[in-house]
């Protein structure tokens, strides 16, 4: 028997500052920035086992995008990665980290039951 490992990350627009009783607080002391820390981990599991470069394009695949529930591609870079699926406005993702594989799925206003799984290729640079 092998064991799945698995792990979860996720950024929402929401606010998630809380005071120390666990009320919401009246601002925001940044949480987006502490919630993306879960997200790097799991970015950089993923860079480190597909030993992934500043010089390697990255393809993600989206399907169930947006209120059409388009698919769609874009290519970014493993620096951009984290923010690559962000949009203007509220939304929330989730990573997800499943015997080495990265997938990724989001929600927002024009897709309340979420995305279709983003799955990320990469497309090893030029070595010289
Ligand atoms: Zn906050």
């Amino acid at each position: 028997m092998t064991t799945t490992e698995k792990y979860t990350a996720s950024v929402t627009t929401d606010c998630l500052c809380e005071n120390e009783d666990g009320t919401p607080t009246s601002e925001c002391f940044d949480c987006y920035e502490w919630q993306k820390d879960g997200v790097f981990e799991l970015i950089g599991m993923w860079q480190t086992l597909n030993d992934i470069t500043e010089d390697d394009t990255i393809l993600i695949n989206g399907t169930g995008m947006g209120w059409a529930k388009q698919d769609g591609y874009k290519y970014t870079n493993i620096l951009e990665l984290h923010g690559a699926l962000a949009l203007d406005g509220d939304f929330k993702i989730e990573w997800y980290w499943e015997d080495g594989e990265l997938t990724a799925r989001r929600w927002s206003h024009d897709e309340p039951v979420g995305t279709g799984l983003f799955t990320f290729t990469v497309m090893k640079g030029e070595e010289d």
